[in-house]
């Protein structure tokens, strides 16, 4: 049975995010949005010597509310605070016991800090299998070479501390079953950070190019096995793989899209409440006025796309398959921050748009989570493949 009711430990967790999210995230979260490649040593020290709270690791429903809250403080900030992040949750999703070991426990132990994963490439997005980054056995190593865009936690885990997990072909040939992960750990000579994108939000987040050169890493750095298989007529075992990741990371991003819905959304509840207009829940629909339906329409999106959000990590936490509850609750809450947080700035007119007020942010910040792991319409595609029984051949 699901029970999504919080123990004691788990609720003063929560209660400690939103906290840190007032205290820590909040006050800084424009200027970081304003000086976009700044870092924010302090900040990231603070975070980094509060691992030990829960505050960084974990996969699961306290975990994912955890991250929702610090996203109510500052998706950017959150983006930069020290953690397995992506890269960790591919080590989790793909790797042996031994490899878990060797990059996950460490993070614990205070080098890597950071973990990135690097998929996407300038000719390779939502259509993963046309990965033209490759590696090569030489003996006892793997050769990279190849360009990756837009990784998140780019700079930090390839500059100063923290491992990157690189999709990479090992038979161009092969297609879907020639592609594999290799872990690649900071430092590597052959791995270097190219550029730095300007985005439109999450400006606290580095969002980096990494380019790989002759880059050698040791032979047991591939996560899974190094062999080609087809398992089935449309699965291989490295495309299942990456797939496996996704539905690890896709409620995680799901819960952040989640954490700035909500800072939209309560802060338009706070405003009216301030203008003293009551929201009367419980009236027939056609006795509401025009924002009361308005105020009601965000709520349920937001409680819709947080049960699915829940429903997907809790599987994850039970390593029940999850691929169609994650893609649900992935699209649901990219979705779902996008028209909350659009509606929040129509509501409020001016405020919604002026830079006062972290409204107009939120807006930029909210649409990240309907682009990245999967955009809205692929995590659709994924649903409705698996609802109507598709292969991806018949279903594109
Ligand atoms: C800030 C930021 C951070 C990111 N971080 C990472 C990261 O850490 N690691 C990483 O690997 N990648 C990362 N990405 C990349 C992101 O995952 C990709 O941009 C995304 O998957 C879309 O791929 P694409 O850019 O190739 O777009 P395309 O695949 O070219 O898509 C363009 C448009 O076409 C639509 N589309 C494509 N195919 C279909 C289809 N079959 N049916 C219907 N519509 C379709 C898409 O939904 C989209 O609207 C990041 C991107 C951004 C902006």
């Amino acid at each position: 049975m699901i029970d999504f009711e919080l123990s004691p430990e788990e609720q003063a967790i929560l209660e400690q995010a939103h906290e840190d999210a007032v205290k820590l995230y909040r006050p800084i979260a424009r200027y970081y949005d304003e000086h976009e490649h700044e870092s924010p040593d302090e900040f990231i020290d603070t975070m980094w010597a509060k691992r030990g709270e829960g505050a960084l690791f974990g996969l699961g429903v306290t975990a994912a509310l955890r991250i929702e809250e610090t996203c109510w403080g500052d998706a950017g900030l959150m983006l930069v605070s020290p953690g397995p992040g992506l890269g960790g949750a591919a080590v989790m999703a793909t790797g042996t016991a031994d490899q878990h070991k060797r990059f996950l426990t460490r993070f614990n132990e205070g080098e890597p800090k950071w973990g990135a994963m690097a998929m996407t490439e300038p000719s390779c997005g939502s259509d993963t299998a046309a990965i033209q980054t490759t590696a090569v056995q030489d003996g006892n190593e793997w050769v990279l070479n190849g360009e990756k865009i837009f990784v998140t936690w780019g700079k930090r885990a390839v500059e100063q501390a923290g491992i990157v997990i690189v999709w990479a072909t090992v038979d161009k040939s092969a297609g879907r079953a020639g592609m594999k992960s290799f872990v690649v750990e900071c430092g590597t000579p052959g791995m270097k950070v190219e550029k730095l994108e300007h985005k439109l939000g999450i400006k606290a987040s580095d969002t980096a190019t990494v380019v790989f050169e002759d880059c050698r890493i040791p032979f047991e750095n591939i996560l899974g096995s190094p062999e080609v298989r087809k398992l089935d007529k449309t699965k291989t075992e490295g495309f299942k793989k990456a797939m496996a990741t996704f539905d690890a990371t896709r409620p995680i991003v799901a819960a952040m899209a989640l954490g700035v819905g909500r800072a939209a959304l309560d802060f338009v509840k706070e405003t009216l409440e301030k203008d003293g207009i009551e929201i009367r829940y419980g009236l027939p629909r056609n006795k509401l006025t025009s924002i009361e339906r308005d105020v009601m329409d965000m709520e349920a999106n937001y409680k819709a796309a947080k049960m699915l959000m829940m429903r997907a990590t809790w599987m994850m936490s039970q390593l029940l398959p999850n691929s169609i509850e994650s893609s649900m609750a992935k699209a649901k809450a990219g979705l779902a921050v996008t028209k909350i947080t659009q509606k929040a700035v129509e509501l409020m007119g001016p405020l919604g748009y002026s830079r006062k007020y972290l409204l107009e942010k939120w807006m930029r910040d909210g649409k990240i989570n309907d682009l990245f792991e999967g955009t809205g319409q692929i995590n659709m595609l994924v649903v409705a493949r698996r609802v109507l029984g598709f292969s991806r051949d018949q279903l594109k």
